[in-house]
């Protein structure tokens, strides 16, 4: 066994979707845990399976405010920001300060432990992209004022300060840059596509799908971007840049309308509604670095995905309204 895996992993945000999937795989491997989060999207039901693990705690703390920690650490994963845009945008300056401050502060405390550092960046950082499909390479096309900004620069600017530390050699980081992820513990209520779509499905609703909903997206489901995440972290020497971390599959949303019908047997009839503000045409990464450097690629398909994502959301849907936006 590594020095390091005697020693505590934080995982900032492991209360919410990516980040309990994320506690549960380290739990797996032997690691001790300590999940810190603000229950600003996550929540309590999506950490039961780890409550009681002798491996496990958890301390509610906003990390915009500096976390003390006695002992050693091992290693960081930053998670911790609302990910779906009516959660980012619900108190926009909140988000970008959780992007700036609250990645600052932990970037500190990894410098101060010696700790490793994977930052969950995301494929918002090449905004509406002129470059398909997208590589690391890529400065992105980002409206620095409209409504995302708060996220997508907020996280551009968490990326800039990973690298300053690296340069400085201050921390051993990591980023990684997810695309769009689903699977159970996704939030039915924030206007992602796949809840949206799946929720709408079961309750025999009218699908939304915006614009005339020939926009592409690629899904990855969440055990194979944990993986990827751990992977990330596990490398030494650590990779110069940027990783993209998602499925280069390609759907259009309404294809992916079609694929959740046929699978929930719903009789729903789909409705167009207008698309959101910088609503990104396409969406595809460009994962030749992280099969190159992590030896990862995404193992499962998009139907085995929403078959345990359908599963889910049937034992755990109520009745509540799905809001429409994706
Ligand atoms: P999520 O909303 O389910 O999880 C985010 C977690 O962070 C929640 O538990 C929330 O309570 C916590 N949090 C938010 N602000 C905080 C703060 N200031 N202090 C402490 N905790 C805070 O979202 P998710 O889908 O699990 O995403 C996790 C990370 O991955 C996010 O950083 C997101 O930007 C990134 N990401 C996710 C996706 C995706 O498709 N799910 C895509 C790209 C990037």
């Amino acid at each position: 066994m590594s020095r390091n895996k005697t020693k505590t992993i934080i995982v900032a945000g492991g209360a919410g979707f990516l980040g309990s999937h994320l506690c549960e795989a380290l739990l797996a491997q032997g690691r001790e845990v300590l999940c810190l989060d603000n229950f600003l999207t996550g929540n309590m039901a999506n950490l039961r399976s780890m409550q009681n693990h002798p491996r496990f705690k958890l301390v509610e703390h906003d990390i915009c405010t500096t976390f003390h920690h006695d002992g050693d650490l091992a290693e960081i994963y930053n998670l911790a920001c609302a990910a779906s845009p009516p959660h980012y945008q619900a108190d926009p300056v909140h988000t970008m300060q959780t992007c700036v401050v609250g990645t600052l502060n932990l970037l500190d405390l990894a410098a101060r432990k010696g700790a490793r550092f994977v930052q969950a960046s995301t494929s918002e950082v090449y905004g509406d992209p002129e470059m398909h499909p997208q590589k690391e390479s890529y400065t992105g096309s980002v409206n620095c004022t409209g409504p995302r900004a708060c996220y997508d620069e907020g996280k551009r600017a968490a990326e800039a300060m990973c690298f300053d530390f690296l340069r400085a050699a201050r921390a051993d980081i990591r980023v990684a840059r997810i695309f769009n992820t689903y699977g159970p513990r996704m939030h039915a209520q924030d206007g992602r596509v796949v809840s949206n779509l799946v929720v709408q499905a079961i309750k025999g609703e009218p699908l939304s799908l915006y614009g005339d909903g020939s926009q592409t997206r690629s899904f990855c489901y969440v055990s194979d971007l944990v993986d990827g995440l751990i992977r990330l972290m596990a490398i030494d020497p650590a990779p110069d840049g940027p990783i993209n971390l998602g499925n280069p599959a390609e759907f259009t949303v309404r294809e992916l309308a079609q694929l959740v019908l046929e699978m929930t047997g719903s009789k729903s009839v789909t409705r167009f509604l207008p698309l959101p503000v910088d609503d990104p045409r396409r969406r595809k990464p460009d994962i030749a670095r992280a099969d190159r450097m992590l030896g990862w690629k995404p193992v499962t398909s998009l139907h085995d995905g929403l078959a345990k994502t359908i599963r889910y959301f049937m034992e755990t849907e109520t009745e509540s309204e799905v809001p429409l936006v994706e």
